[in-house]
């Protein structure tokens, strides 16, 4: 690892930094600051952002919008506890995220993370059986599932190289497989019919960090009929495809059995400060309402509905509702299509894949996903040295700019993607 500059030297002594190991992943990059689809570096040079820094920023970097409104409610109410108190942001940015989804009335219960958004979720959905004093706990997810780092979330994620150290201490989860399978089917409905089952916890129709599988929504469909047919409780993990990544603003307005809770995080805020939400229905919030204490949800964080992200959010959504957004987001995949016709066999070949916004491919058309494959930070150096950061999983290469990219930046990552193929 070359350590070019004292920022680097001083990173190094002092800060431990996520999913890296020392020694063998590549030193970090210096950003100064960031603007539009671009962070600029220490050294001067300008990287575009291919990956909307892990997945999160919608309208690029710095927006002068978010940027406003983060300062604007920074001088009114930097924050103020969430329990026993409330603020206007947090209440009409609920009210729009309500909106957003169609529905009328549910609740929105805040917290600071995707992980959190999940692990919040999870507890509503076996807190409200006990609260019935129903004795469900089992929980279903699918194969490939990745929703966050905590114990809970990693406990309903499939089993891997990022949860190993703890599996001996994950709570079973039981797995559907995301092509149709008559058998898996079979079994989920009888397990179902048994009335054990708690709830039932999905990325819909993209799985992202296990390897960018987009799989059919008829395969989701029916899982999820079969869930509300016998009352289990549906978890929409939206964290990466809310907020237009898919195309749709969120893929739960458009399934035909719309989920009982949904986790919302990343584009929540537009990608400037840390925010999330759990959308639950109004039904299953019911059954917490009682005098009876046992039945509250203790659960909470210090800076839950925190105001200032709030605002930043509020003004994210006014950008991702604007008609020239959906263009852009419409410009995009159209672009990434094209792209992918222009690949020829390759694009069968390395299993090419368009969502939305979002573009994949598998560099080596593995059948087994392993994140742990040199060849990702190959292409991800490579890229580096073309000016587009780019962080592939493994050997699965996927490409998700802002909203804001413009037709060039996206002719020159793929040209630059084109280069290695
Ligand atoms: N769920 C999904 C679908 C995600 O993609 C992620 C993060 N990649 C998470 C949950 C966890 O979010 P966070 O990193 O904010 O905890």
């Amino acid at each position: 690892m070359q350590l070019s500059s004292l920022l680097l030297r001083r990173d190094a002594d002092a800060i431990w930094h996520p999913f890296t190991q020392v020694g063998r992943s590549m030193a970090p990059l210096p950003v100064v600051s960031a603007k539009g689809a671009y962070l600029h570096l220490e050294d001067g040079r300008k990287i575009l952002d291919g990956i909307s820094s892990w997945w999160c920023n919608l309208h690029g970097h710095s927006h002068h919008e978010i940027v406003s409104a983060i300062s604007k409610q920074a001088g009114t109410l930097d924050h103020v506890l969430f329990g026993g108190c409330t603020h206007p942001p947090a209440v009409e940015l609920a009210e729009k995220i309500q909106l957003g989804l169609g529905i009328k009335c549910g609740k929105v219960f805040y917290s600071d993370n995707g992980s959190t958004a999940v692990e919040v979720a999870l507890k509503i959905a076996l807190q409200r059986w006990k609260n019935r004093g129903d004795t469900r706990i089992k929980i279903f997810a699918l194969e490939n599932a990745y929703h966050g780092d905590t114990f809970g979330a990693m406990a309903v994620g499939a089993r891997g190289v990022f949860s190993a150290p703890f599996h001996d201490l994950l709570f079973a989860v039981e797995r559907l497989p995301v092509h149709r399978d008559e058998r898996a089917l079979d079994g989920y409905l009888r397990a179902c019919k048994s009335g054990t089952v708690a709830a039932f916890i999905f990325e819909p129709l993209v799985q992202g960090a296990g390897g960018f599988v987009m799989y059919p929504q008829s395969v989701l469909e029916e899982y999820l009929k079969i869930s509300r047919q016998y009352g289990v409780i549906t978890i929409a993990d939206e964290v990466m495809t809310g907020f237009g990544r898919t195309g749709t603003l969120f893929v739960s307005s458009c399934l035909a059995t719309f989920p009982d809770l949904i986790c919302l995080s990343k584009g929540l805020t537009g990608g400037s400060l840390p925010l999330a939400a759990t959308v639950c229905r109004e039904e299953i919030f019911q059954d917490f309402i009682s005098t009876d204490h046992s039945k509250t949800f203790f659960h909470g964080h210090t800076y839950t509905a925190n105001p200032i992200a709030c605002a930043a959010a509020l003004a994210s959504w006014n950008l991702s509702t604007n008609p020239a957004c959906s263009e852009a987001r419409e410009r995009i995949q159209s672009r990434h299509r094209s792209f992918v016709q222009s690949l020829g066999e390759k694009a069968e070949e390395m299993q090419a894949r368009v969502a939305g916004t979002i573009l994949a491919l598998n560099i080596r058309n593995q059948t087994e996903y392993d994140y742990k494959d040199p060849i990702g930070e190959k292409v991800a150096q490579h890229c580096l040295s073309r000016g587009v950061l780019l962080r592939p999983l493994g050997d699965v290469l996927y490409f998700m700019p802002p909203y804001c990219v413009t037709d060039e930046e996206l002719t020159l990552v793929y040209s630059v993607v084109r280069e290695f193929i």
